[in-house]
């Protein structure tokens, strides 16, 4: 038993450590890395992940394992914990044989590249062939994993563990509805009928200078955290102590680096206060799922800085960074412009009210493809259908529509629906912490997060993977996954705005 703890902690220990390099090489890659660097990183970063994944699916790994879980109550609770984690991950990467990692990893790095040409020649039958391939081998992953239900369950719960096609059916079916009856009304109103089009330009120093101070105020440690520049924002984090995050700060929009920088900002305040002590450098340090990673961007991004109190506190800040663009807009303007609904083509640059039937369309894509109801050459058209039916415009081409987003070139078929299931989580946290702080809007008012970011450690961050999101949610909020607490609130903010 003695032996098999000690050999259990080192191997997690050794694992955690190969992690933090790889976070460090795709950092640099993102960040600084010469472009003639590609090469050599690729191979480098192709190596670790070997040895990361030969040191998993090892049998005396498992062995220990084994024989732990054999003794499971003779454990102490914080062992017990462990080893139930990580024999439920070493088992399911068992499952998969070598072989087929060597060839899913070949098919979608030359998918990547295929997808990068039909986007340049606009056209998807380029890319149609390696998505059929793509599709072809998840069919088969799922074959090996083989959880109950239909084989999109399996590739779900690689992303949220537990969660099921038949719950988000029903989840995002109300959501569509519901996101499609308001938009319409809101369409429908004078105030979108007369709203302006934003064209707000910001020198990117002053841009950058926002997001320094931004990245104070929501507490971030300066000794623990550093924002750099990449083309998409992205948080990656290389040991207990060190997280990083990137924005753009070249887009059109100067809003596009303050919210971005926001939203990373929330993924790194996770990332930073994972479960540390016992659980330092094991499988119950890390995040049970994307969805509940995603929740706390989302919340940080949407609940706390697209809300007026929010800028009560920050457009000062603004208007004191460049009074010539700021201060004749007005806060009232203002909260108007960076809570703008518009319909339109792009999820990454759709807004708040919008954004989830972007996520509602791919899920529904992807279930009814794994379901073989949907061949990989039906999508361009089924894509522009639905986005008529739910967002009423038409992409007029391909890299507008169907080829807009790398996931699929990945291999990531079950990974969009993580995005709206953490906007609905944000919308769960941020009615919960408004229920127990009554002095909350107050708070934010001052720029003062503390109260929030503490709530968020004891509610969500401490527990790292110790139980399931929904269950962490449960916990916190009083209820699983609940798309109707984020209707109601969409529902309060925007027909606000828009007078409805
Ligand atoms: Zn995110």
């Amino acid at each position: 038993m003695k032996e098999s703890i000690e050999f259990i902690y080192k191997e997690q220990k050794e694992l955690s450590t190969l992690g933090g390099i790889a976070a460090l090489l795709g950092w640099d890659q993102m960040t600084y890395m010469p472009m003639m660097g590609a090469a050599a990183r690729s191979e480098q970063s192709a190596f670790i992940s070997r040895i990361a994944h030969e040191k998993i699916v090892n049998d005396g790994f498992w062995n220990h394992i084994q024989n732990l879980s054999k003794n499971i109550e003779a454990l102490s609770i914080k062992d017990r914990a462990v080893v139930k984690r990580l024999e439920k991950d070493v088992e399911k990467s068992r499952k998969i044989p070598s072989d087929f990692v060597e060839r899913i990893s070949k098919t979608t790095t030359i998918a990547y590249q295929a997808w990068e040409k039909a986007r340049g020649n606009n056209n998807f039958k380029v890319f149609a062939p390696h998505l059929e391939k793509i599709v072809e081998l998840e069919k088969e992953y799922c074959g090996y994993i083989n959880l109950p239900g239909p084989r999109y369950n399996t590739l779900l719960d690689d992303y949220e563990e537990g969660m099921t096609v038949d719950v988000l059916r029903k989840e995002f079916s109300f959501l569509k509805t519901s996101l499609v009856e308001i938009i319409e009304k809101i369409k429908n109103s004078e105030t979108f009928k007369n709203q302006e089009k934003i064209n707000i330009k910001l020198d990117q120093d002053k841009q950058k200078k926002i997001s320094q101070i931004l990245f104070e105020k929501m507490l971030l440690p300066k000794e623990k955290a550093r924002i750099d520049v990449s083309t998409h924002p992205f948080t990656t984090s290389m040991g207990d102590d060190d997280v990083r995050i990137t924005t753009n700060y070249g887009r059109d929009s100067p809003l596009f680096s303050f919210f971005s920088t926001v939203h990373e900002a929330g993924h790194a305040l996770y990332e930073l206060n994972m479960p540390k002590d016992e659980y330092k450098d094991t499988v119950i340090s890390d995040s049970p799922s994307l969805g509940l990673h995603e929740s706390q961007s989302r919340f940080w991004e949407n609940m706390i800085a697209r809300r007026k109190s929010f800028w009560e506190h920050f457009y000062p800040i603004f208007q004191n960074t460049s009074p010539e663009t700021f201060n004749d807009i007005g806060l009232e303007r203002w909260y108007k412009i960076v809570n703008q609904v518009k319909p339109s083509l792009i999820r990454v640059e759709a807004d708040e009210l919008t954004y989830c039937l972007h996520v509602i369309l791919r899920f529904e894509l992807e279930a009814d493809m794994m379901d073989d109801k949907v061949q990989v050459s039906d999508l361009p058209n089924l894509w522009n259908e639905k986005m008529n039916e739910m967002l009423g415009v038409v992409p007029q081409n391909d890299v507008e529509g169907v080829l807009q987003d790398m996931h699929w070139s990945g291999g990531s078929i079950g990974y969009f629906p993580t995005y709206a299931i953490g906007s609905i989580y944000s919308s769960q946290i941020f009615k919960k912490i408004s229920d127990v702080n009554q002095n909350l809007e107050n708070e934010i008012e001052q720029g003062n997060f503390a109260n929030i970011l503490n709530w968020l450690k004891e509610n969500i961050h401490k527990h790292g993977r110790l139980m399931t999101a929904n269950e962490i949610i449960k916990n916190a909020c009083g209820e699983g996954l609940n798309s109707k607490v984020f209707v109601d609130y969409l529902k309060d903010k925007y027909y606000c705005i828009y007078e409805v």
